[in-house]
């Protein structure tokens, strides 16, 4: 059998809810985030029952898969050039920082009969996506071109940190933008309706209620696989820490030394040190699967009796010695996804099935 991921359902939505509940008490609206699961339709579909207010994804094959869905949607990367026509297509917004591109999207949307809403995306210190803040006289310019653009509408403006820099969202840096926002506003005599800020690591801050008044947008995704807020790794009270799991399959079960026996390389074959320490004679299993199909580094077994020794690119090696279960092989031995990274790279790989899950309670 494929290895198989489990969304599970009840805590996804549970999560999610908590988060809508608390934003909508500000008055902030939640874009939900469809990239860290490729643009699961069954992941998609909570997030709209839970109520959020967008659908985001960095990729647009990803919206192509949740068309179908009535909620507007965004595009969280800078469009590519060559896909314009696409973005237009597919996505309601698009977060923008070249005018080059805004100037293609409006193009493209005009060819559609479309007008497409645009984010100006402003880098206030993470050094990812945006107009570097403190360049005033590009940011107006470029405000001043988008505007005489006919086939798009600059919705708003936004920020993103933490991704790259490691970046912590703060009344100062986040006041910046929405200072920003103000000033445009009377400058161009525009509405300007969104101010987006930031994603998982202002969460913190959502539940101090400290959100500067101006910032009336949050894309959230990964703190909703965690239920932890990203910037101090705390996990947010009230939300559920477990929310995909993988089961693999066992291939072979064998009692053997805990120290390999040979002369011993000084690396194996992922470049790590072999630092194995002698526990005796171990029960051991294999299951089939490996860092080819995830990044196995976010695996927790949910029998905590059971360690993972580690893995090469097909197997992964756990000790059940000290579980109760009485393994065979054919067995499923059943994980805890608990990194971002083991999420992403689940999520995307052909080697597994990934399905949406209810636990019948
Ligand atoms: C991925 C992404 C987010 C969400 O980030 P998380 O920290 O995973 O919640 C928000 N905004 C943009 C632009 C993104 O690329």
């Amino acid at each position: 059998m494929k290895p198989i991921l489990q969304m599970d359902i009840n805590n996804i939505m549970k999560n999610m809810r908590e988060l809508v509940r608390k934003a909508k008490e500000q008055n902030i609206t939640v874009t939900g985030i469809t990239k860290g699961v490729c643009g699961n339709v069954d992941f998609a579909r909570i997030l709209v029952g839970a109520g959020v207010d967008y659908l985001a994804d960095s990729r647009v094959e990803n919206l192509m898969k949740i068309h179908s869905l009535s909620i507007e949607k965004m595009l969280l990367r800078s469009p590519k050039l060559s896909e314009v026509s696409e973005v237009v297509q597919y996505a309601d917004y698009s977060l923008n920082s070249e005018f080059t591109v805004i100037e293609a999207l409006s193009v493209a949307a005009l060819s559609q009969g479309k007008i497409h809403q645009v984010i100006l995306m402003i880098d206030i210190g993470d050094l990812r996506e945006g107009i570097w803040f403190e360049e005033t006289e590009k940011i107006y310019a470029t405000v001043e071109r988008i505007l005489q653009l006919k086939g798009v509408y600059l919705a708003g403006i936004g920020t993103n940190v933490t991704c790259f820099g490691g970046v912590i969202p703060t009344e100062e840096n986040y006041g910046f933008i929405t200072t920003l926002a103000d000033e445009l506003r009377d400058y161009f005599n525009i509405d300007l309706p969104i101010v987006s800020g930031g994603n998982s690591s202002c969460l913190h801050m959502l539940y101090a209620g400290n959100i500067p008044q101006g910032i009336n947008n949050i894309r959230i995704n990964q703190a909703i696989f965690l239920g932890t807020e990203i910037a101090y790794g705390c996990e947010v009270e009230g939300w559920e820490p477990h929310t995909i799991r993988l089961q693999a399959e066992i291939i072979e079960i064998q009692e053997k030394p805990s120290l390999p026996l040979g002369e011993i390389a000084h690396m194996n074959a992922f470049g790590k040190p072999i630092s194995p320490i002698d526990k005796g004679i171990r029960k051991r299993a294999i299951l089939a699967i490996g860092r080819q199909d995830i990044d196995i580094s976010g695996l927790a077994a949910i029998d905590q009796a059971i360690t993972i020794e580690g893995a090469s690119s097909d197997h992964l090696i756990v000790d059940v010695t000290n579980s109760k279960q009485q393994f065979s092989v054919g067995d499923m031995i059943t994980f805890n996804l608990v990194t971002y990274a083991s999420v992403l790279s689940g999520m995307a790989s052909n080697y597994i099935e990934q399905v949406a899950y209810h636990e019948i309670l």
